[in-house]
């Protein structure tokens, strides 16, 4: 089967259990609408934007990550189902996708200029427009568990480092060293960014401003965002940040209004990108703002910010997008974002290329 027939196939339609290649290709990224009726259940995850063509993508390798998308995606929408709050769904999600070598966050996550891993995370709802977020932490096993618990079982918003860490174990969360981390792909990955980065010393470039998306500097998270049956909508993001990062750089990931945001009155939204601009433009909140304050749909205020605004600043990466209504809508400006949904109608898309 050829790379391009297997992304066919990556576009679906689950239902009643069955999984049927659909005939005419969908756009993942535009919004589907709920049907009237009961509040209807939706869930949205992404696992990374950038550089993603399908000239550097073996069938292989894009039939795992369609594996392991519709895997975290069906995990999550099952929570829904059963009438589970649209945080657990995004937890679910998240969580498998953190075990997921695949993408960068937990295991697979991105190698520090020093060779480590620091992780980034964060979760907001937008009943009570509660959050918590975890940066920078080293040996927690699940970030996206620390920032749920730093939301429920804490007085503060985010935690950071050795701090984070000391909770995430007064509170039982699992730790593992450091190299449980680790992966060659990842290390490999680090060698051709810390090229890099000598040759910029070598040419005088300035090393502190990489300007735009360099592939060198591999990226990519994973989020989730939902809403469930009584209404309520929640996002997730988790990440291992930026290859190569250094001084203790903290991405958009976990922090709240850029990375992460969820409001029951607008919509709620996970970020993926170059996290500079993400944080520098409010992506997430400006999103649900342009939604809350202009009367805009998710579609309009997602492209506005995504294509009109972060763009032209430079500012590459996508979000995923769900509202109270049920809708969906996933826009990225780079050439492919890891993308999947499930509506309340149980349509499963998945995309990873830009004209999917
Ligand atoms: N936004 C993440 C960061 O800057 C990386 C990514 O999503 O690709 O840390």
């Amino acid at each position: 089967m050829t790379s391009r027939n297997i992304s066919r196939t990556a576009t679906m339609i689950l239902a009643a259990g069955l999984l049927t290649a659909c005939g005419a290709e969908q756009d993942a990224s535009s919004v589907t609408s709920a049907p009237a009726g009961e509040q209807p259940i939706a869930i949205a995850i992404h696992g990374g934007a950038g550089t993603i063509t399908r000239e550097n993508m073996s069938p292989e390798r894009e039939a795992a990550f369609t594996a392991a998308l519709t895997a975290a995606t069906q995990a999550g929408y099952r929570v829904l189902e059963a009438g589970g709050s649209a945080l657990d769904a995004i937890e679910a999600a998240i969580l498998l996708m953190e075990e997921e070598p695949l993408f960068n966050a937990g295991v697979g996550s991105v190698y520090t200029y020093e060779g480590g891993h620091e992780l980034d995370a964060s979760v907001m709802i937008g009943n009570t427009m509660d959050a918590g977020a975890v940066a920078g932490v080293r040996t927690i096993r699940n970030p996206i568990l620390a920032a749920r618990a730093v939301m429920e079982q804490s007085r503060h918003v985010m935690l950071s480092g050795a701090g984070a860490e000391d909770f995430s174990v007064t509170i039982g969360l699992e730790q593992v060293e450091n190299s449980f981390f680790n992966t060659e792909q990842r290390y490999q990955q680090l060698q051709r960014a810390l090229e890099r980065l000598r040759e910029q010393q070598n040419t005088g470039d300035q090393i502190a401003k990489v300007e735009g998306w360099d592939p060198a500097f591999n990226m990519g998270t994973v989020g989730a965002v939902a809403v469930d049956r009584h209404g309520n909508l929640a996002a997730g993001t988790s990440t291992g940040g930026m290859t190569a990062k250094q001084w203790g750089r903290i991405g958009d990931a976990p922090i709240i209004g850029a990375g992460t945001w969820a409001d029951n009155e607008s919509c709620a939204v996970s970020a993926t990108g170059h996290g500079e601009y993400f944080i520098r433009y409010h992506v997430a909140a400006d999103v649900c703002s342009r939604v809350k304050y202009q009367g805009l749909s998710i579609e309009e205020a997602g492209r506005a910010v995504i294509h009109d605004v972060l763009l032209p600043a430079g500012g590459t990466g996508g979000v995923i997008i769900v509202d109270r209504a049920g809708n969906i809508s996933m826009p990225f400006n780079t050439e492919g974002m890891y993308r999947a949904s499930k509506n309340n109608s149980g349509e499963l898309v998945i995309g990873i290329y830009r004209e999917e």
